[in-house]
């Protein structure tokens, strides 16, 4: 008897803890979201008057479901619009790109959009529409999108501005905010790729936050809520992103919306889209802010969430900031004629296309090297038995790609003399008389073997296997 008990009561709790059974809605959203995706919204950068004009086209199909409202204008004019839904007494605020180069929850609430006005006579849309009322706001900082800059046109960063309201766009949010007194807010951003969940490799591709209203990171009922709301989507989270979920630093930061949103009573969320292996536009992190937006919204309305215990918050893993684009692992680097290990870490930003590399060109730093053993890579490599060699000048005349390629062999990279045409393009570079070469850990050298044979080229950032 106690033994079936036990089995019983164990059951019970792992399906508490581990296996939160989805709704149907939620597995309908991931699984049908081909459907729903709106197109043109496949890269980051989305331009404020392609966002409204998509917009319009949509809630033109519905126009009976929507108010559009227009509360004010940037500082360089552009329009800043809510778009409102439903006929409900609960009502949930969400903005999002409130720093202007974190795109990826706007392209989102654009297929919810496009989702709610072509199946608002889906049952569970229906019963939304009918209990909540649902405020979106696309994109709280059109100037900082079409320059792609975190901050606004003046230059400041708005979630510091919730004090002084000193940029049209923090009072049009305090504004709303006050006139709406929401129930419940959504505060939408991307963070870092680099950040990881702790102690795992995984990149962090989805954080949560119940934000904290004081200093103490005190509790309130609105706030547990939160956290059990949030707890409810870790699950979600848990099925299609398996360990990838990090709870976000929840140091309280006077100046920041979230923050005196949840002090002013609205029960705050935030969500952050970190990084994707191989996914650069986060076209996985734009369906699950759709699939995590729109089942917060059915937990809200069914009260799904409120038998979660707030411990369960408590569990979810932390994000750390362990990650590198690019790890080279125990290398030997040369300093004053010896050779010493290190592990080198990497952090690459796109700065462009490079027409004659015929590649997309990033800005390098070498943000740490040494023992990195707690850190990986989106990419890395293991050089154990690999050294570190700058390249050598080849003063002679390139005569086709077989030559090109003994004299990488030999840890050559610079001709002095053009050759009638590129044979390697992605390789060999010109070299110019007088003109200091950027050969460096940040820029170019080799990995060379034991026999002194380059194994790979580190050329700005890319790692060339030259085998
Ligand atoms: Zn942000």
């Amino acid at each position: 008897m106690d033994f079936i008990k036990s089995v019983i009561l164990s059951l019970v709790f792992t399906t508490l803890s581990f296996g939160q059974q989805l709704s149907s809605f939620t597995e309908e959203l991931f699984n049908e979201y081909s459907k729903y995706e709106v197109e043109g919204f496949s890269n980051m950068k989305v331009q404020p008057d392609f966002l409204q004009k998509q917009i319009d086209l949509i809630t033109s199909k519905a126009p009976e479901l929507f108010e559009v409202q227009l509360l004010g204008h940037s500082v360089e004019g552009r329009p800043i619009r809510m778009l409102s839904v439903g006929n409900g007494n609960t009502d949930v605020l969400m903005w999002s790109q409130m720093h202007g180069n974190e795109s990826t929850a706007t392209r989102s609430i654009v297929d919810l959009l496009s989702f709610i006005a072509e199946n608002r006579n889906h049952k569970s849309v229906k019963s939304l529409l009918q209990d909540l009322r649902i405020h979106f706001i696309p994109m709280l900082n059109p100037d900082g999108a079409s320059r792609w800059t975190r901050e606004n046109a003046i230059g400041i960063d708005l979630n510091r501005d919730a004090l002084r309201l000193v940029a049209p766009e923090s009072r049009i949010l305090k504004g709303v905010r006050d006139s709406l007194n929401a129930d419940y807010g959504f505060n939408l951003h991307d963070q870092s790729k680099y950040y990881n969940v702790e102690r795992l490799s995984n990149e962090a591709s989805i954080s949560f936050l119940a934000t904290a209203f004081d200093y103490k990171k005190s509790r309130s009922a609105g706030r547990d809520e939160a956290m059990q709301l949030i707890s409810y989507l870790y699950q979600i989270n848990q099925q299609y992103i398996p360990n990838h979920t990090g709870r976000y630093n929840d140091d309280f930061e006077p100046r920041a919306f979230g923050d005196n949103i949840q002090k002013w009573g609205t029960k705050l969320i935030l969500i952050e889209t970190g990084g994707f292996k191989n996914d650069p536009e986060k076209q996985l992190g734009r369906k699950l802010n759709f699939v995590l937006i729109g089942s917060a919204l059915e937990a809200i309305q069914k009260g799904l969430h409120k038998a979660i215990s707030v411990e369960q918050y408590n569990q979810i893993p932390r994000n750390d900031r362990n990650l590198f684009d690019l790890k080279i692992e125990k290398v030997q680097k040369k300093v004053n004629g010896s050779y010493y290990t290190v592990d080198l870490g990497y952090y690459l930003e796109e700065s462009g296309y490079d027409s004659n590399l015929g590649k997309v060109v990033y800005h390098v730093t070498l943000e740490d090297q040494g023992d990195l053993s707690t850190y990986t890579g989106y990419n890395s490599i293991n050089a154990e038995g690999l050294k570190i060699l700058y390249p050598k000048v080849y003063k002679g005349k390139i005569k086709d790609s077989a030559h090109e390629k003994s004299l990488l062999k030999e840890g050559i990279l610079y001709y002095t003399k053009a050759p009638s045409r590129r044979y390697l393009p992605q390789t060999m570079l010109q070299y110019n008389d007088g003109v200091e070469q950027e050969i460096s850990l940040e820029n170019t050298y080799f990995l060379i073997n034991e026999f002194n044979e380059p194994k790979h080229l580190f050329l700005k950032g890319q790692l060339i296997d030259l085998q």
